[in-house]
This record gives C-alpha cells, sequence and structure tokens, in this order.
C-alpha cells in the first residue's frame, strides 16, 4: 500500500479529532499494509508478544510447574473470564475462558436442554456460521431426535417460529456474512416468554459492540478469543452462564476442572456449583496469558466510544465507495441503518474471491465468503480513516482497471 497518495484534509481531521487514535500505537501493525480484517484475526497487540516472551521464557522456563501457584496459571480461566465479562455486561462470575467456541457451544447447548426436560427442539437461524448449527447436528445425533432436534427459519420468520415447543434459541448476533445484527434484548424478552432459554455467539460482537448480558437477562452466551478481543490464532473462547442457571443445569463433558474439589481426586464427579462446572481439562496455559495480556488494549476504553468510530469508518467506507462509479458494480449487502450492522461491511461480486487477492496483493487484508462476499473488517481500536480511504482507492482501481482479471488473483487458496 503507497502512502505516497495524498489524504484529504477532512479525513485526515477525522483522525486527528479521534480519540482513540492513540490506541493504534498499542499494536503491531506490518508497515505499508492496511488490516481490514481484525474481524477474522485480530492483529498482535505488543502486551501480546512481551506476555508471550515471558510465559515461556519465565514462567514455564524457570518456575516450571510452580507457575499453577506462584504465577496463578490455575486462575486464568475465571480471570480472563471476568476480563472479557466486563466487554459483555457481566459481573464476575459469570463467563470463563477456555476451549474453542464450538466446543462451548456443545457444552452450553446441552446445559440449556438440561433445563427443559420437557421440550427437544432447539430452533436456529438458516446461514448461520456453520459450526452452531453443526454441534446441534452433533448433539442430536448423540442424544436422540427425541432430546435434541434442530429446526431452522430464515431471519424474518424467526420470531413468528417461537412457540411453546422449542426448548432452547440459539443465534448468532452478527451474521457472519452481512453484518446484520440482532436485538439480543427484544428477542430474548420474546423467547422467554414462551419459556425458551436463549443462547446467543457473540464471535463478531464481543469488544466491538456494547452488549449487557446480565440486564438483557441473557441465559448463555460464547464468543470467540481471537476476532475482535484480538487474543492471536486460535486463542480459548469464552462462554457467559446467568447465575440462576448455573447450579441448576448440567454440562455433559464432565471433566476434572469443572470438578467441585479437582485436587481431591475423588472417583465421582460433582459439577462445581459456579461457572467452573463449565471447565473441562487443563487450561491452555500459553494461548490464554496472551489473550489475558491482549486484552489490556480495552482498558480505559469504553465500548460505546469503539461503537461509535466503528460506525464513523463504516459510514465514511460506504459513503467513498458510494461516490466511485466503477464500484456501482459491488452489491451492498450489509444494512444501510448504522444500528442494523455489526463492525464489518459485505459487497457482493461476482469477482469478490479475485478482487480481494488483489486487494492483499496491494496491502489491503480483507476476506472473501463463499460464495460471492467481499467482506471488510472495521476494528476500531488501530485503525484510521486514511487507511479506509486508502483502502478504497484500491479497490476502485482493482475494480475500475478490472485487475482481478489476472490469473495470479484467480487461483483459489486453502484458507479464504
Ligand atoms: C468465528 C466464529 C466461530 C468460530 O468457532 P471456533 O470453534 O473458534 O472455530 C463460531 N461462531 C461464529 C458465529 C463465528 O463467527
Amino acid at each position: 500500500m503507497s502512502k505516497s497518495e495524498v489524504i484529504p484534509a477532512d479525513i485526515k481531521r477525522l483522525d486527528a479529532e479521534d480519540p482513540l487514535a492513540e490506541k493504534r500505537a498499542e499494536f503491531y501493525l506490518p508497515p505499508s499494509v492496511v488490516y481490514l480484517d481484525g474481524n477474522s484475526l485480530g492483529p498482535m497487540p505488543i502486551a501480546a508478544r512481551a506476555r508471550a516472551r515471558s510465559v515461556v521464557e519465565r514462567e514455564w522456563a524457570d518456575d516450571l510447574i510452580t507457575s499453577w501457584n506462584v504465577n496463578r496459571w490455575i486462575e486464568l480461566p475465571t480471570i480472563v473470564g471476568d476480563k472479557i465479562g466486563r466487554l459483555i455486561g457481566a459481573d464476575s462470575g459469570k463467563v470463563i475462558c477456555g476451549d474453542s467456541t464450538s466446543v462451548n457451544l456443545f457444552k452450553v447447548l446441552a446445559a440449556a436442554l438440561s433445563l427443559q426436560p420437557k421440550r427437544f427442539k432447539v430452533l436456529s437461524q438458516r446461514g448461520n456460521f456453520p459450526t452452531d448449527l453443526y454441534m446441534v447436528q452433533g448433539l442430536a445425533a448423540l442424544l436422540g431426535e427425541s432430546r435434541c432436534q434442530l429446526l431452522t427459519a430464515s431471519a424474518d420468520d424467526l420470531l413468528d417460529q417461537l412457540d411453546e415447543s422449542i426448548a432452547v434459541l440459539l443465534l448468532t448476533q452478527v451474521d457472519f456474512r452481512t453484518g446484520k445484527i440482532h436485538d439480543i434484548r427484544k428477542i430474548t424478552e420474546l423467547a422467554h416468554e414462551k419459556g425458551i432459554v436463549v443462547i446467543w455467539d457473540l464471535a463478531h460482537s464481543a469488544g466491538v459492540i456494547p452488549l449487557w448480558l446480565d440486564d438483557w437477562q441473557v441465559d448463555f452466551a460464547v464468543g470467540c478469543g481471537y476476532k475482535f478481543l484480538n487474543g492471536g490464532p486460535g486463542a480459548p473462547a469464552f462462554l457467559y452462564v446467568a447465575k440462576r442457571h448455573q447450579g441448576a443445569c448440567q454440562q455433559p463433558l464432565s471433566g476434572w476442572m469443572g470438578h467441585r474439589q479437582p485436587f481431591e481426586f475423588s472417583d465421582d464427579y460433582h459439577a462445581h456449583a459456579s461457572v467452573k462446572q463449565f471447565l473441562c481439562g487443563t487450561p491452555g496455559v500459553l494461548g490464554m496469558s496472551v489473550l489475558d495480556a491482549a486484552l489490556s488494549v480495552f482498558e480505559g476504553v469504553q465500548i460505546q466510544a469503539l461503537r461509535k468510530k466503528s460506525l464513523a469508518l463504516i459510514q465514511l467506507c460506504r459513503h467513498l465507495v458510494s461516490e466511485r462509479p466503477a464500484l456501482s458494480e459491488l452489491q451492498l449487502l450489509t444494512p444501510e441503518e448504522p444500528e442494523q450492522s455489526g463492525s464489518q461491511l459485505a459487497y457482493a461480486h461476482s469477482e469478490a474471491y479475485a478482487i480481494c487477492q488483489a486487494l492483499i496483493a496491494r496491502g489491503v487484508i480483507a476476506d472473501f465468503r463463499a460464495p460471492n462476499i467481499l467482506r471488510l473488517g472495521f476494528s476500531p481500536l488501530f485503525l484510521r480513516f486514511e487507511d479506509i480511504y486508502l483502502s478504497v482507492l484500491a479497490l476502485d482501481e482493482i475494480v475500475a482497471e478490472r485487475q482481478y482479471l489476472s490469473p495470479r488473483f484467480q487461483a483459489r487458496q486453502a484458507v479464504t
């Protein structure tokens, strides 16, 4: 990405007036790259790199097994869980960190069903992130259709399907393709009126959208550590369980870390009465330490301020795209109303894959989602308004000059 372009004064002013501008210095970002994929893999906070070194070179190397106590490794799932809790409107003791989002979905799905002995239907959205649907299918295969059955409905029909036969409603707040968001408070309330337990997947929400899970009476939630939380590739995930359910439900992955007294080594499993019941095995200390350090970039930041900047970045991008005649080929899939979208824009184009590859070759990293979506993610902690300007300039040239037709941009790679 060439920075020799002249940045217009009005764009420069947006950066000069940005109250979050200083946060960018807390990340390592490769020079000459505009990173529009923090929604898929957040970039590396400098504190994360320092922590990775110290956990390997000092805690593991020197302190060895004593680290479980002296470096509080054993407490990491709750320490990190509580830090994430502050970003999603959860008091301490509601959130635990560990495993992957997929595994956590399995745990909370089974736990939610255990609260509903007379119901067995799990309602989700057609086109939900695949792992959400797959985990229900796996649980249904294990429990049998008389205990777990997946139903899906389109976004428009979902609310009409909420009736007393549904046990669990499983939804993702931000649609990973279009960026359209659900109103968690309203839908949770409607579902509760019918006695339905609700699970929210916050993969594209945590760290960028203001959430008040406790106030909204949310039952269960899960989310990712490596997207807007910047915890690094394959960072551990999190899960949220409302206090009222913690002693009342059961999750089936009854590993020793979820036991009331793991170090008594008794033969019989007794679940911990708290959210710790949702732990399974030994925490992945390296990854969780790095996520812990990465979360320090959120210190002193209000999520409302992040949301405000993210919507301003999105608005600028949409405006610049709409001004350029060549870019009228791109069809906006994200809702126009700012409060209805997450922190991304999705554009459909038959050559979206090759356009994305051409952008990456120019240092603008975005991603592609099958079959035809160019997805741009807006991480307000480190993106500048000038980055958006430069990205749209690059996009305009690629589309206007049909640069994406070059064979080197057409070949598909394994990860899109
Ligand atoms: C990214 C994402 C996941 C990822 O699940 P993993 O188990 O971490 O691979 C789950 N759900 C949604 C909605 C996602 O966007």
